[in-house]
């Protein structure tokens, strides 16, 4: 064996090609972090891996993932029991709130409900979580509305007083609930969706007199996640860069 082969690093290439893809991401989120101010922590890397199959979860559990990200109920509560105890769950779709319970009793691994709108959503979720009698409490997520496009879930990002009044409900009634942060999808190439995800946060967290940093900016996904980064993300869902593209079939 030569020289240079034996103090080259083991390959990631050849595991699989997820592990791969994983890997150039992780590599990307790093570089771009590092492009901004000196000893800003790299954000969160979601693996959204809605529609996928186990297999292409365990593939990234094996190169190393652990935070995985689905958007519908069934889905996550038929994963989550095959999966291994320590992945940590974010789900990131719309939740009916007469699905809250089911979600919450059968994912005790429920780490983030990262699209929580609604006090009635709210509501239902702290009941879930002393119904199921959960540990630790639920990490929620509110979902903004960044854009104005009529599919996007979420408080529109100029109503404050929305924002801020779920944030309160949150606190003073739903002690099974921690707010850590807010999420946005953002309309493809809108990149000033980022900024007005920073401006609610920092309005949110002024209003209940915390610091604008322990608030978390859940934003960028495949396409934008790069522009995400630098505009502030500390949480990034990133799914067919990763596992590929995504067939629905027949699914609402
Ligand atoms: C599907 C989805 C993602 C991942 O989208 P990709 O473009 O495949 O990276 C991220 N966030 C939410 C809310 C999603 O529904």
């Amino acid at each position: 064996m030569s020289e240079a082969e034996l103090k080259s690093e083991p390959k990631a290439t050849g595991a699989s090609p997820i592990a791969d893809n994983l890997e150039a991401v992780r590599k990307r989120v790093e570089e771009v972090t590092g492009e901004g101010e000196a000893g800003k922590p790299v954000p969160r890397l979601v693996a959204v891996s809605k529609t996928k199959p186990l297999e292409n979860l365990q593939d990234a559990y094996d190169a190393g993932q652990r935070i995985f990200g689905e958007n519908y109920a069934q889905e996550l509560i038929d994963k989550s029991p095959q999966m291994p105890d320590d992945v940590v769950w974010h789900f990131i779709g719309h939740l009916q709130s007469n699905k809250a319970k089911a979600l919450v009793a059968g994912v005790p691994n429920l780490a983030v409900l990262e699209t929580l709108d609604t006090v009635k959503l709210a509501n239902k979720l702290q009941s879930a979580c002393v119904s199921s009698e959960r540990k630790r409490p639920l990490g929620v997520y509110l979902q903004i509305d960044t854009s104005g496009e009529d599919s996007k879930a979420g408080i529109y990002h100029s109503d404050l007083d929305a924002c801020l009044s779920l944030a309160r409900h949150l606190k003073d009634n739903c002690p099974a609930l921690e707010l850590k942060g807010l999420m946005t999808i953002g309309a493809p190439g809108d990149m000033e969706c980022f900024d007005r995800l920073n401006a609610c946060r920092d309005a949110v967290a002024g209003g209940l007199g915390m610091e604008a940093q322990a608030l978390e900016l859940s934003m960028g996904m495949s396409g934008d996640y790069e522009e995400a980064i630098r505009r502030g993300s500390t949480n990034v869902r990133v799914g067919s860069t990763i596992f590929g593209a995504r067939f629905y079939p027949n699914k609402t």
